[in-house]
């Protein structure tokens, strides 16, 4: 099972992020209707102990799910929606041995850019790295080159949005001066357990 080739195009909204800037990937998600619909209060909170920051979006229950145990022997008939090409936008695209592994906008997103954030409301991106179109090709599976692939097109979605994005408005400077642009957060769910929601592998990068 994998996402077909021709389906992937049909989604295609940028070949390579390198092109685009931080400015352009927000103005994505405000004009991706099926994203803005789904977009979170940015009500965040504080975890006592750590100062740890919690984003809610209480619209990411109704996210579909295929990835639990009682669901697995019904998986077989079910086809997966991203291989079935039911995918937001998708802003970038690199080919690995075999497929390709692409970057699109969360249909979920923990983080929407919200205009003119009011103070306390958490503003940001949400982007999914689907590892490969490939269903089972994953990081434990796909030759070590395409694993250096992955990792290079998660560094250039880091380069446009903390170099090129607007300065944290009264955010303290880097140690070596450089502005504060912002943060980036990459984590992959693997399984159920820890609320990864669909099979199909992934990273998300918030
Ligand atoms: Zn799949």
């Amino acid at each position: 099972m994998r996402l077909d080739d021709a389906d992937l195009r049909r989604r295609l909204e940028a070949a390579r992020l390198d092109a685009l800037s931080a400015a352009d990937l927000r103005a994505r998600f405000v004009a991706d209707a099926d994203v803005a619909a789904n977009a979170p209060a940015g009500q965040q909170a504080r975890d006592p102990r750590d100062g740890t920051v919690i984003l809610y979006n209480e619209v990411r229950a109704r996210r579909p799910h295929d990835n639990r145990p009682a669901e697995a022997a019904a998986r077989a008939e079910r086809p997966c929606a991203i291989c079935a090409g039911q995918t937001t936008g998708i802003v970038d695209v690199a080919p690995l041995d075999e497929g390709f592994t692409f970057i699109n906008k969360n249909l979920y997103p923990a983080l929407f850019p919200h205009a003119a954030a009011a103070d306390g409301v958490a503003s940001g991106l949400h982007f999914l790295q689907w590892s490969s179109t490939v269903h089972d090709h994953d990081w434990h599976n796909l030759p070590q080159a395409d694993r250096v692939t992955l990792l290079r097109r998660l560094a250039a979605l880091e380069r446009v949005l903390l170099q090129d994005g607007a300065a944290e408005a009264g955010a303290a400077p880097w140690p070596d001066g450089r502005p504060l642009r912002g943060y980036l957060g990459i984590f992959k769910n693997y399984g159920y357990l820890v609320g990864g929601s669909l099979a199909h592998g992934h990273q998300q990068m918030v």
